[in-house]
């Protein structure tokens, strides 16, 4: 489903954020990029929606290659949805305009075709006592569950979770990991940048371990975590 091949990343400043990086990340499968601060975790998942560009290699998302001249960038990253650590929700819209925004605008649907798949998002992340509420009405744990239902809404065929529980209070972590839980049980094709191990060992199918730019693990969480 995404082949990343070879890749490398150089930022304008020089800095060499990924080391000749290939995986493969297959339909259906939960895999979870762990790794120090600063190990190109965040770049590399980036990198596979096209926030940031790659300097060579190449990344291929269901058999189109991201870089070549003829890709639809914009209909390729329809297809990848994202969620980030600080929710980047919009204040001034309540959840379910939060909710509805980029299949309207973006996708060009109608809000009677879009309303009632945005409700059945919300219900599914637990919030449909919330549609009306604005964000800064909302706990941060709440606010994240809205930022997963706005990706949902455009019915993505990928996920990708960058440290999604790292802005949370301890105690709003764990619905956060339930709604990805029950996506991953779903059948969810998802990449998750995480600190939270258990995450990584309950739901995980493979386990990427990054350290200064290189790839340097990429194996199942049962191995990974118990022959260290
Ligand atoms: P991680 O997600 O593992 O913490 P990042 O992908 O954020 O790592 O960063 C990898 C490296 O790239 C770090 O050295 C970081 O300082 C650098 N970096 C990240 N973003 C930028 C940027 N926009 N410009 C320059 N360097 C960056
Ligand atoms: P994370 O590990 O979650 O990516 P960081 O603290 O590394 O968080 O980076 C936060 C933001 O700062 C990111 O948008 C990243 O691209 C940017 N950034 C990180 N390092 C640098 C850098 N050396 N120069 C410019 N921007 C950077």
């Amino acid at each position: 489903m995404i082949v990343a091949k070879n890749i490398d990343k150089y930022y304008p400043n020089g800095c060499h954020a990924l080391k000749a990086v290939s995986a493969t990340i297959n339909r259906g499968e939960v895999v979870v990029v762990i790794g120090p601060s600063g190990s190109g975790k965040s770049t590399f998942l980036r990198t596979l929606n096209q926030l940031e560009t790659i300097t060579t290699g190449e990344i291929i998302v269901d058999g189109i290659n991201m870089y070549a001249s003829s890709t639809n960038i914009n209909k390729l990253r329809e297809e990848v949805g994202m969620v980030f650590q600080n929710f980047n929700l919009f204040p001034h819209m309540n959840v379910l305009e939060n909710v509805m925004l980029a299949p309207m605008k973006v996708s060009k649907r109608k809000r009677e075709d879009v309303e009632p798949l945005a409700r059945k998002i919300l219900c599914k992340v637990g919030l449909e006592a919330r549609i009306d509420n604005y964000p800064s009405q909302l706990s941060g744990g709440q606010m994240q569950r809205v930022a997963i239902a706005r990706a949902l809404a455009m019915e993505p065929d990928v996920m990708l979770f960058d440290e999604p529980t790292s802005a949370l209070d301890p105690e709003m972590v764990g619905e956060v990991l339930e709604v990805m839980k029950q996506l991953a049980s779903d059948g969810m094709t998802m990449v998750v940048v995480t600190h939270e191990m258990g995450f990584a060992r309950e739901v995980a199918d493979r386990v990427l371990f990054m350290e200064d730019g290189q790839l340097l693990v990429d194996d199942t969480p049962e191995s990974f975590f118990d022959n260290p």
